[in-house]
């Protein structure tokens, strides 16, 4: 798995595994016709820092490729770059109003 910013090899590989066990978890439960947008859409992943830039790096769970974090202020979700799919931003980016 490279780094979305360096190519490098910066990608925590056991955060990846753990991400993606915890995800399946999500998947299995999921309501589409939830009013609460955490239960509608995976929490992208959290796998590391790239070493040179020290961006975060972001995995999503639909195509399972890595991504620089791109998140915007007061917004709650993403789409993916690679697959555009909608996911929700990381509880620790996450800013309520
Ligand atoms: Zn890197
Ligand atoms: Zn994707």
């Amino acid at each position: 798995m490279e780094c979305p910013y360096c190519g490098g090899d910066c990608v925590n590989k056991s955060a990846v595994e753990i991400y993606l066990d915890m995800v399946e978890m999500f998947f299995k439960y999921k309501d589409e016709d939830s009013e609460v947008t955490y239960r509608k859409y995976p929490t992208v992943g959290e796998v590391g820092e790239c070493k040179k830039t020290h961006g975060r790096i972001w995995l999503c769970p639909y195509c399972k490729k890595p991504f620089k974090e791109n998140y915007k202020l007061k917004e709650v979700t993403i789409q993916c770059p690679n697959c555009k799919k909608t996911l929700c931003i990381p509880a620790t980016n996450r800013t309520f109003c």
